[in-house]
């Protein structure tokens, strides 16, 4: 077997050749990681992610567009917002931080914050590790604020770059997560749907910090309560609430560990898969479904390939299209068409539970129809 350093180069190629000639990789984000771990039985989705593949370009150019991304009036309302909050070295931020999760501490009335430019995502990564052992280390008793750091998280084998709006280091050198939002913060609360994604986000960031931490000695406490800072009601003022990550760190961690590790699902290609949305339609649905995929309704509200992959679903007459709970109610009948045969009588064990209760379905339709017709 190769020594590990000359199988990670040899991934990196076999991942550039299915990204396709000159096709810069996109960065696995903290939401698309998050995603991720919630259909960790996609392989189609861990090679795309995995080799940096843009999936939207790639579902343009199979014919299924996504309906995915903000507006273009979405990204700039909410690049102004996070501007404000960071206004003045971060003042009003670390307001907030020492407000909701640390009052305890002495005020923030002077901060520092490092410098992290460096070249590259790797570069930004070290710079960063460094930035938050010197806070740690060295700037006991006061804050610091680290504007879009860069952390690394180990996926299924390969390195993701996530990149946080913000961590604070606090004076007894615990370490936080802010994520800062452009939905609105109404008396108080926020739509739950978008603050459930919004912990999702930050719980990968927390792990990608507990990867830092786990290095230094002692190890700083990673905080599990982030503070999320949206605007107040409808005005353009911060306001922020504390949100306990826990149990999206858990459940995150537990996914991650379970996705098949990109190295096997590579080995496992036939050559010439290519992504590159530059190749003909036809080659690239062919790539694409050279890769197992898991489709569930749930991929609508995830991934850009939903509707690629919702198409094939129907079409294959695969019940994974009907949503888990459906899939595991029928067991090992796994298409429309052997559940309809199952129910008329013409195939399946009639000892099988779900053939059973099929069955059962059937007859009680068929007296309903006929009690109607009467
Ligand atoms: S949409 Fe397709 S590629 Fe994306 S997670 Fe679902 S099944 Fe996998």
């Amino acid at each position: 077997m190769p020594p590990p350093r000359t199988r990670g180069t040899a991934l990196r190629q076999r991942l550039a050749e299915l990204r396709g000639p000159d096709v810069q990789a996109k960065a696995l984000d903290a939401r698309a990681l998050a995603a991720l771990a919630a259909n960790p039985g996609c392989r189609r989705r861990a090679i795309l992610d995995g080799a940096g593949v843009n999936k939207a370009a790639l579902a343009g150019a199979l014919g299924s567009p996504s309906a995915f991304g903000q507006s273009q009036f979405a990204l700039t309302r909410g690049n102004a917002f996070e501007a404000k909050v960071k206004a003045d070295g971060g003042a009003e931020l670390l307001r907030l931080v020492h407000e909701r999760l640390d009052p305890g501490a002495e005020p923030p009335n002077s901060a520092s914050v490092p410098d992290l430019t460096a070249s590259g995502p790797e570069g930004r990564t070290a710079r960063t590790a460094l930035a938050l052992r010197e806070a740690t280390e060295q700037g006991r008793g006061t804050w610091t604020l680290l504007d879009h750091p860069m952390l690394a998280l180990d996926v299924a084998g390969s390195p993701a770059f996530l990149e946080p709006d913000a961590v604070v280091v606090h004076p007894d050198g615990g370490w936080t997560v802010v994520e800062i939002k452009s939905f609105p913060m109404l008396d108080g609360s926020a739509d739950p749907a978008k603050v459930g994604a919004a912990a999702r986000q930050a719980a990968v960031y927390v792990l990608a910090l507990e990867e830092v931490a786990a290095r230094l000695d002692p190890a700083p406490r990673v905080r599990h309560r982030v503070l999320l800072v949206c605007p107040k009601d409808f005005s353009n003022l911060p306001t922020a609430s504390a949100v306990d990550v826990r149990k999206q760190r858990a459940v995150t961690s537990r996914q991650l560990a379970r996705l098949t590790r990109i190295q096997d699902i590579a080995d496992a290609l036939p050559e010439g898969v290519c992504f590159s949305p530059e190749l003909p339609a036809e080659q690239l649905t062919a790539s694409v479904e050279a890769v197992p995929a898991v489709y569930a309704p749930e991929c609508l509200a995830a991934c850009e390939l939903a509707f690629h992959c919702r198409d094939r679903a129907r079409a294959d007459g695969a019940v994974t299209a009907l949503g888990r709970s459906v899939r595991a109610e029928l067991g090992g009948l796994t298409t429309v068409e052997g559940v309809l045969a199952a129910a008329r009588g013409e195939a399946g064990d009639p000892e099988d539970p779900a053939v059973a209760a099929l069955r059962r379905a059937a007859l009680l339709r068929t007296e309903a129809l006929g009690a109607m017709c009467r």
